[in-house]
């Protein structure tokens, strides 16, 4: 059965150009091997869309993506825009196209790749065997709060920010981590800051309502600060965790020291009609251009994106094939050690998809 998708490309800036080629040079291998077919539209957004159009993202670009069966966004960000008015910093992009897709839950599978378990920071004792997903809420909360800004009062400078959840914005997310919980072992651990925050108190309240639909579901609750801490001392306690824009934005990067580099971690975001892939890493500024990006977290995004876009499941056996080979031999700078050869982002493209073919 052929199936023809509609895919936009948002290479952005920084890195996102670099690991976007591969990704899109993965695609196009997999169109190879399996029955799909796709229409690619290449777009900017960020850094890059302002300098042409004066704005982030712009609504054209915004509704071509409305009607995309799937956005793959690189990365957006970056020190030439930083004292832009927030509007239009490259990072507003993200929070319009989000929002403008609705996309209400990001979902970021974190495990350790075969060869990968001793290059985290932390002990392989911690780190084996770790399988974990974070569903974050991504469509509400303090990045989306009203009021915001920056005023006087009482003679000086005061920033301020709301942080803001409806019933209705938990219910759905919370929804939506019960049902993966249930694919996966059964048990979520929500967070939150309960102790202090009244929006927590809701979302932990509405949570506890959610449950009763899914008796069969272990439920559990703790704090933010603890969860950064359980994360790093004893993450294989975690299976699935369900939080807030904020705190799930956080804690994704702290789990990224799970797994050794946030160069490995895809995320797929979905709610509305399309679904937007995009690596959790951001533009990292201090590598953009040498070639050194890790472009394993974008290869993870174009497997998810088969899986969902395409519903091939079994690419993913093949991905993971290919992953374990390729790790036995090469490493790209942020996960190399010894005895490893070390490799730039596109030869690292290059040997990947070659290894795809040694399996096909
Ligand atoms: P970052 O994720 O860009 O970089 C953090 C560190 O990880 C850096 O040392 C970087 O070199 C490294 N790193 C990141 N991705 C890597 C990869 N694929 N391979 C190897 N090393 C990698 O986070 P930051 O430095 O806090 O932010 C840089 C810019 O990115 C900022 O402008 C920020 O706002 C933006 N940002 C964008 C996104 C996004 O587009 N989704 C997400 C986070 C941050």
């Amino acid at each position: 059965m052929s199936t023809h998708k509609d895919i936009v490309f948002l290479a952005g800036d920084g890195i996102g150009p670099e690991i976007s080629i591969q990704a899109l040079k993965l695609l196009k291998h997999f169109a190879s091997i399996y029955d799909i077919s796709y229409k690619i539209t290449e777009l900017p957004i960020g850094g890059a869309c302002y300098d042409i159009h004066q704005v982030p993202i712009t609504d054209q670009i915004l509704d071509r993506c409305k009607k995309a069966d799937a956005v793959f966004l690189g990365a957006v960000g970056g020190d030439k825009w930083d004292n832009l008015p927030m509007k239009f910093r490259p990072e507003s992009a993200l929070l319009k196209l989000r929002k403008g897709l609705g996309l209400y839950a990001n979902l970021r599978p974190i495990e350790i790749y075969d060869g990968l378990d001793s290059i985290s920071p932390l002990k392989a004792s911690i780190t084996k065997g770790v399988d974990l997903m974070i569903v974050r809420e991504l469509t509400g909360g303090i990045y989306f709060g009203n009021p915001r800004g920056i005023k006087e009062v009482n003679g000086q400078k005061t920033g301020f920010n709301t942080m803001q959840y409806c019933e209705d914005e938990i219910k759905i997310i919370a929804k939506k981590a019960f049902e993966l919980s249930l694919q996966r072992s059964g048990r979520l651990c929500s967070v939150d800051k309960a102790n202090v925050l009244e929006t927590s108190r809701l979302w932990r309240e509405t949570v506890d309502e959610v449950a009763k639909s899914f008796p069969s579901v272990k439920l559990s609750h703790m704090y933010v600060d603890n969860a950064a801490m359980q994360l790093i001392s004893n993450p294989r306690q975690f299976d699935c965790i369900l939080t807030g824009n904020m705190f799930g934005d956080i804690l994704s990067d702290l789990a990224a020291t799970i797994t050794g580099s946030i160069g490995l971690l895809p995320s797929v975001s979905i709610g509305g009609k399309t679904i937007l892939y995009e690596p959790v890493h951001g533009s990292a500024p201090d590598i953009a251009g040498k070639n050194l990006a890790n472009p394993l977290a974008a290869f993870s995004c174009i497997g998810l994106m088969l899986k969902h876009t395409f519903k091939i499941d079994k690419a993913d056996v093949l991905l993971n094939k290919a992953l374990t080979s390729t790790l036995e031999k090469y490493r790209t700078s942020d996960i190399w050690q010894d005895g490893t050869t070390k490799l730039g982002c596109s030869q690292m493209g290059d040997i990947f998809i070659k290894n795809i073919s040694n399996f096909t």
